[in-house]
């Protein structure tokens, strides 16, 4: 009996708390205005930096991407950084750059790789745009995405913006696919209530003031840009992540489990970091809310899963227990529902990324 509780306590809150957190969000921000002046004709001067290791495939069609762009030329600076690729993506750049002269591109080639944060701080040297960018090479903008961003930074109470992404070119889009529907609600309605500790490379913008404050992007962390737009948050500025910005990223058809692995990783390092940092700030009730959910969610909850199941594990095969033996054929039989099997995927995820976070933190991952 104290061990059938016991387990559909734990699931209860399990698959309780996250349903409860987006359902609340959804009713009371999703919906509502923005309180921030936006101004579509703010122009900024803009440095996008695009971090590069080993983009050969990708790096011309980004560079394409960006040239596209419907943002003045004179306007736009572009810093290709690049931690020592050995498969020619700085040649091609090179190449690149000189046949298109009217752009104003710097390439900078670091000789070691230690990673994609420190390659950022050390292309932020060179910055001249009040705001910064950085943009991925796996991920493309539609062709007004920079000026669809940048018009947010007419309001000074806005630190950071960043995009919601829609997964293309891989078999396993699916999956990636549901699990952003919705995670998309939440990073929205997040940032309509104050900010949303979750940011996405592809396109990240921040105002250079800020992340010179800060010290540039941090180096014994993964999440660089998640933990930036926080930190960010933290100072009173809104970070926030607009509902009609997306970019389309490729979800890799090799290695998809290892990198949302690594992703959960580097969620796990950022949110356990953030609660230590949120203790020294007078934070935004709001923003205190969402940081404490969202510490919960990625790295407490899925342990709570676990348990659970160990717990009708030993119930059944101990104790003989008919009630947990339903439980748990139910529990499996509800794996034929796509949304919950998207869950219990993502919580596998997070509990091998925390495991595997104990050896490395995968600040230089392989690609
Ligand atoms: P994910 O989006 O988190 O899965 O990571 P990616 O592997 O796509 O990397 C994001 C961006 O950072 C890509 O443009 C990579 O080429 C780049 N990148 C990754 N590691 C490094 C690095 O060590 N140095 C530099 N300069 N760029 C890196
Ligand atoms: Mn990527």
């Amino acid at each position: 009996m104290i061990l059938e509780v016991a387990a559909l306590t734990l699931a209860g809150t399990h698959f309780g708390v996250p349903l409860l957190y987006y359902y609340y969000l959804k009713s009371r921000y999703l919906n509502k205005p923005w309180s921030i002046k936006v101004d579509e004709n703010y122009k900024p001067k803009v440095t996008v930096i695009v971090p590069t290791y080993m983009e050969a495939e990708l790096i011309q069609g980004k560079l394409r991407n960006l040239y596209a762009q419907e943002y003045p030329k004179d306007l736009m600076e572009i810093i290709v950084i690049d931690s020592g690729s050995t498969d020619g993506t700085a040649e091609l750049v090179e190449g690149w750059a000189s046949k298109h002269k009217g752009v104003n591109l710097k390439l900078i080639r670091e000789a070691e790789r230690r990673g994609k944060a420190y390659a950022l701080n050390h292309a932020l040297k060179y910055a001249i745009g009040e705001v910064v960018v950085t943009a991925d090479v796996d991920a493309l903008w539609p062709n007004r995405a920079l000026a669809e961003a940048l018009k947010w930074f007419a309001d000074p109470t806005v630190g950071a913006v960043s995009c919601l992404k829609k997964p293309i070119g891989s078999k396993i889009r699916g999956v990636e696919e549901d699990y952003r529907r919705y995670y998309n609600v939440l990073r929205v309605a997040e940032s309509k209530a104050y900010a949303t500790p979750i940011f996405h490379g592809e396109l990240a913008v921040f105002r250079r003031s800020l992340l010179e404050l800060l010290g540039g992007f941090p180096t014994d962390i993964g999440a660089d840009d998640s933990h930036t737009a926080t930190r960010i948050a933290l100072l009173g500025y809104r970070a926030i992540v607009p509902e009609d910005l997306w970019v389309e990223e490729f979800v890799p058809n090799e290695g998809y489990f290892l990198w949302r692995a690594r992703r959960a990783q580097h969620l796990i390092q950022h949110f356990v970091k953030t609660i230590k940092e949120a203790r020294k700030h007078k934070v935004a009730k709001e923003f205190r809310k969402i940081i404490a959910v969202e510490f919960f969610l990625h790295v407490v909850n899925p342990w709570l899963l676990l348990t659970s199941i160990l717990i009708l594990v030993v119930s059944i095969v101990v104790f003989s227990l008919l009630f947990a033996a339903f439980v748990m054929i139910l529990g499996l039989a509800l794996l034929n529902l796509k949304h919950y099997r998207t869950w219990i995927a993502q919580q596998l995820f997070l509990i091998v990324a925390a495991l595997r976070n104990l050896k490395s933190k995968e600040i230089a991952w392989s690609k």
